[in-house]
């Protein structure tokens, strides 16, 4: 332990900075956390973009941490692919995702439900297996479950990201490219990609409405999606006019603060009452 503190002081002093510190604590930490079932899953709606109905959620990951505070996805999941802690996360986060989903069946909630995967996921070969089964012994049915990747994530190796892929969607699971527009992926490799959804990154949907150059971007994405049979995900929705764009572009999905910003369990039913007017 003593080295330890001595390697953290020689790290200051050579001009590391805090950030440093505060991700070998997130390293640290993480491990008991994911242990001790202390993440939490929030949802986001997802809706229909022409007639603004909630078909489903997006599940994803919140960390409050007594010492570190609030702790970002985008902050700890990158640091648990280079641990390895990653694979207990995933595993975690679809059996809570799932569980909570037949609760919302069983109450007669019709969802389907998002789950994210990260680069590493796709190198674990009993993924398909995993999911597979944790889906049937609840009941479900993986048509109603959208496993989401990353354009970057399917570029870090993509022969076996495809093989997965396939994998997933043979089982009945349906494929969602996020965070698209992004990354690298050319068109060519767009086309070989088992997929379903294209899900539009928020950096073009953000300043829809204002920014002509992001309207057309959008229009030419959304045809060419349409032409390869995938559907339409527009996230990152914060305002009106935002929507009526993509509704007039013909845009399938829609997903934003402007709707919901991911919500607790308890709370996203409240507000799906409140939505539905009930
Ligand atoms: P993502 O999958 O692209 O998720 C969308 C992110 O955008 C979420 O951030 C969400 O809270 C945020 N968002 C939604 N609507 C709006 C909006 O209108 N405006 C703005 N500014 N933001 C909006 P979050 O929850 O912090 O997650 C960040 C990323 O962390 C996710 O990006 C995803 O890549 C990753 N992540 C989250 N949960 C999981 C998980 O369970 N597993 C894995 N592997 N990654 C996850
Ligand atoms: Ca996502
Ligand atoms: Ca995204
Ligand atoms: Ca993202």
């Amino acid at each position: 332990q003593a080295k330890r503190d001595n390697r953290f002081a020689v790290a200051y002093s050579q001009g590391m900075d805090e950030q440093y510190l505060r991700r070998l604590q997130i390293v640290q930490a993480l491990p008991s956390a994911v242990r001790e079932h202390r993440l939490q899953l929030h949802f986001q709606p997802k809706l229909s973009c022409q007639s603004g109905q909630v078909i489903g959620v997006e599940a994803l990951l919140r960390w409050r941490d007594e010492q570190l505070g609030v702790v970002r996805p985008d902050e700890f999941i990158p640091l648990a692919e280079q641990t390895g802690e990653i694979q207990r996360i995933t595993r975690w986060v679809c059996a809570a995702a799932l569980d909570q989903l037949q609760l919302w069946h069983e109450q007669g909630f019709d969802l389907t439900l998002a789950i994210n995967l990260s680069a590493l996921d796709l190198q674990w070969p009993e993924l398909v297996e995993f999911v597979t089964t944790a889906t049937h012994q609840r009941g479900l049915s993986p048509a109603s479950i959208t496993l989401e990747v990353t354009e970057s994530a399917v570029m870090v190796d993509p022969e076996q990201a495809i093989l997965r892929l396939q994998e997933l969607r043979e089982a009945g699971f349906k494929i969602a490219i996020d965070d698209y527009g992004t990354g690298y992926a050319s068109l060519a490799q767009l086309k070989r990609l088992p997929a379903d959804e294209l899900k539009l990154d928020r950096s073009f949907i953000q300043n829809i409405a204002t920014t002509p150059e992001d309207e057309t971007i959008v229009r030419s994405t959304i045809l060419l999606a349409h032409d390869l049979n995938l559907t339409t995900v527009a996230e990152g929705i914060e305002e009106d006019a935002a929507w009526q764009v993509l509704k007039r572009l013909g845009c399938d999905l829609v997903q934003g603060y402007y709707f919901s910003r991911p919500l607790a369990a308890a709370q996203f039913e409240r507000w799906w009452r409140d939505y539905h007017g009930e």
